[in-house]
């Protein structure tokens, strides 16, 4: 979308909010860069919405500051700050018609009547509504309104878009076309900053350049999508992005130790290593470096895959191998083994379950 960019790229600067003395958000620092999508990934509860309140001037923090293209905009009211906001319920007006909708935020703007036609179709052609401008929000598919209420957000041309877990109203098939849609619209639209509030892992890793991962109002980790899969920063991390084996390790003179077994791992040790991360799918199965040996207690087959769960000295270990020709039984003893490369040690601490 062509025009001017009011502004570029989102920063907290040790954003604190809190409710009836309660801090659901504890001295944030972010940098989402100019054109960037920055996923906030957490569970119910971690704080994520409220950030992104705290962008669009929704709260406001307790302390700390918000800029959006090197502007201190903490003390902005909202409809001053030029953001484009989507919410999970879609929150379009029922008794205006689409196109209507569309031009609200324009008005409020005091756009020109004459440009207002004209960006008003600008976005429903983005968001592939053309030809619903005339319905009301009731004769459109939950997927539609979803893609009016972009329509809307855009029409405004933001520099920041906020979009608040704009998939999970919508059922599975849906969701994963219109997030093929999301990825598309931020092709078109390069310089939008986009802050992206989401509980699901799908939808961070396949949407986001960057992942911050949330917990208990707090900010645990920030990285690309591969960073934070192949080493995460914290057994927090792990267990929440991808699946993972976390197996409890001691680290000393003997190196690393699972129960009685040598194990090794090529790279760093961090201070007080206590875990170690193998991914479910860099499990193999039978002889190879790093070998354990267990019980099989489920077998799931999956399609393209079989899943295993294997008991080893009481910890589960789960392996996801390509579909096998004489998959094990329920209670066989197996061998499983992952390369020292595929290891990654981290230092004990909360995990998702
Ligand atoms: P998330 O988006 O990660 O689910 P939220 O940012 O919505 O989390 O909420 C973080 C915490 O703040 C939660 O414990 C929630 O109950 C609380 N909270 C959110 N909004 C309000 C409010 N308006 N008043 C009081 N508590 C709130």
């Amino acid at each position: 979308m062509k025009g001017d960019i009011p502004f570029r790229g989102i920063r907290f600067d040790s954003v604190t909010v809190a409710y009836d003395g309660n801090v659901v958000l504890d001295s944030l620092d972010l940098t989402v860069e100019p054109g960037e999508v920055m996923a906030l990934l957490g569970p119910s509860g971690s704080g994520k919405t409220t950030a992104l309140r705290a962008v669009a001037g929704f709260v406001r923090p307790a302390s700390g500051r918000v800029f959006l293209g090197g502007r201190d905009v903490t003390d902005l009211p909202p409809y001053r700050r030029g953001i484009g906001m989507v919410v999970q319920q879609y929150a379009l007006f029922p008794h205006m018609r689409v196109e209507e909708n569309v031009a609200f935020g324009l008005k409020a703007q005091k756009v020109p009547r004459g440009e207002i036609r004209g960006r008003v179709a600008e976005a429903l052609e983005m968001t592939g509504m053309a030809a619903y401008g005339r319905r009301y929000p009731r004769e459109l598919s939950g997927g539609q309104q979803q893609r009016v209420a972009i329509a809307r957000a855009l029409a405004i041309r933001p520099g920041v878009l906020l979009l608040d877990e704009p998939l999970s109203a919508l059922d599975a098939r849906l969701r994963s076309g219109m997030l093929a849609e999301l990825a598309r619209l931020h092709r078109e639209l390069p310089e939008v900053s986009i802050l992206y509030v989401t509980h699901d892992q799908v939808e961070a890793l396949t949407l986001a350049d960057r992942i911050a991962v949330m917990d208990r109002a707090r900010l645990r980790a920030c990285g690309t999508p591969r960073e934070l899969y192949r080493a995460p920063a914290n057994e927090f991390t792990a267990s929440f992005v991808g699946g993972a084996n976390l197996l409890p390790v001691t680290v000393g003179e003997q190196g690393v130790r699972f129960g009685e077994r040598r194990l090794e791992v090529s790279g760093p040790v961090p201070e007080e290593a206590a875990v170690l991360c193998v991914r479910p799918h860099l499990v193999g199965l039978g002889d190879g470096p790093n070998r354990i040996s267990g019980t099989v207690r489920e077998i799931q087959w999956r399609g393209a895959t079989h899943r295993l769960y294997v008991e080893v000295d009481g910890h589960r270990v789960i392996a996801d191998l390509r579909e096998l020709k004489e998959p094990p039984a329920h209670g066989d003893e197996v061998t499983l083994h992952f390369s020292p490369d595929d290891a990654v040690l981290l230092t004990a601490g909360a995990r998702h379950d």
